[in-house]
């Protein structure tokens, strides 16, 4: 057996309007009206990279230090509340909880269970952060040993399974679960909702263009160092090294992007995904080698992007374009060939093929 983990980056970041600037070329730019200040800085935060790119006017070394100050404490925080892979974190603790009496807990992840709930309901439990145990089984949990679990292991976790077993209660400031064994699992919105929180930090220092990236989910504000929409490019499944396949302008929006290609591990010439079905129990399996979602909130992207490819390449676009939701598919072909699907809301934003 192959286990291919590896860190992913499925949203290539690309200022087009400042290509020179990327592309280097060793040429010596002289500034153009056009061309605006770009401040970029780079770190690490759940199990990836993120990139910060804040344009418009030039920065002070203070100013810059505050929002990179800033955008790390954002993402610190998540970290420390969401992350399952931290047996210290609010989250970690509260799946240790094994009692059916309330356990009290920060308004971010009750926030967070609240999205989420509100994501299983619009998509028929697609999504369900109460799959913790079945990501766990299939190896994709904290353990990370990709592995084959028998039938009757999942046939026996399912019953613990279900987005309705944990009752949120905002004003009471606690979440309870409906059977001590439930555990939930953040991973696939906490990445966008640490986006939402570092994008409110630069907020509140003042900056109105910046763009903000975490394991390739998106948010954007204002507009790049060319004063165009940002230029946000999805890469092409399997690409290597990797490129762009699409890409869509975006100002005000948040992209997040979910698919088979960078988390997997393969055992007999099958490929198992780390999106799982809570219908089945078992890792979606279907053609769908990735799905984007655009929309006002990085969580909210996010935690539907996860929906969109558990439901995978009919139901999935059938779905979106019933709630009206801006997404784009990648299909893959028989052949090795991809065809892509977007729905009229992702058509409306413009963009174009790499
Ligand atoms: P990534 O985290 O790589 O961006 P996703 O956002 O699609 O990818 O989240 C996948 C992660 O979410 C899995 O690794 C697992 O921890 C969790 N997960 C798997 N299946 C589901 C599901 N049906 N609903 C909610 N979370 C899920
Ligand atoms: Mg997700």
């Amino acid at each position: 057996m192959d286990a291919l983990i590896s860190p992913k980056r499925r949203t290539l970041l690309q200022a087009l309007g400042a290509a020179a600037m990327v592309a280097g070329c060793g040429e010596h730019r002289v500034p153009t009206a056009t061309t605006r200040p770009l401040v970029h800085f780079a770190g690490a935060t759940m199990g990836s990279s993120f990139n910060v790119k804040i344009a418009g006017a030039a920065l002070s070394g203070e100013r810059e230090a505050a929002a990179r100050a800033a955008v790390q404490a954002a993402f610190d925080d998540v970290v420390a509340r969401m992350s399952t892979h931290d047996a210290a974190s609010e989250l970690s603790r509260f799946n240790r909880h094994a009692s059916t009496a309330p356990y009290a807990l920060s308004q971010d992840t009750l926030q967070v269970f609240a999205l989420a709930r509100q994501v299983s309901e619009e998509t028929a439990g697609a999504f369900d952060i109460t799959v913790a145990p079945l990501v766990d089984a299939w190896g994709f949990g904290p353990s990370r040993h990709a592995t084959i679990p028998a039938t009757e292991r999942i046939r026996a976790l399912q019953p613990g399974v279900g987005y309705q077993l944990l009752a949120v209660d905002r004003a009471a400031g606690a979440a309870a679960k409906a059977q001590p064994g439930i555990a939930a699992d953040l991973s696939g919105i906490a990445k966008g909702y640490g986006v939402d929180l570092a994008a409110r930090a630069l907020e509140r220092l003042g900056h109105t263009d910046f763009m903000v990236e975490a394991g390739g989910e998106v948010r954007t504000r204002g507009s790049n160092a060319a004063g165009r929409p940002w230029q946000i490019a999805i890469e092409r499944p399997d690409a290597v090294p990797q490129r762009a396949h699409f890409i869509a302008p975006l100002s005000g929006h948040s992209l997040a992007t979910s698919g088979d290609y960078r988390i997997f591990f393969e055992r007999d010439g099958r490929r198992y995904s780390h999106e799982i079905d809570p219908a089945t129990g078992a890792p979606a399996d279907h053609r769908l080698a990735s799905v984007s979602v655009v929309a006002a909130d990085c969580a909210y992207a996010d935690a539907m992007a996860t929906a969109l490819f558990v439901l995978g390449p009919d139901r999935g676009p059938a779905l979106a374009a019933a709630r009206g939701l801006a997404a784009y598919f990648i299909v893959r072909e028989a052949d090795g060939s991809f065809s892509d699907r977007a729905t009229a809301a992702f058509e409306a934003l413009g963009g174009t093929l790499a």
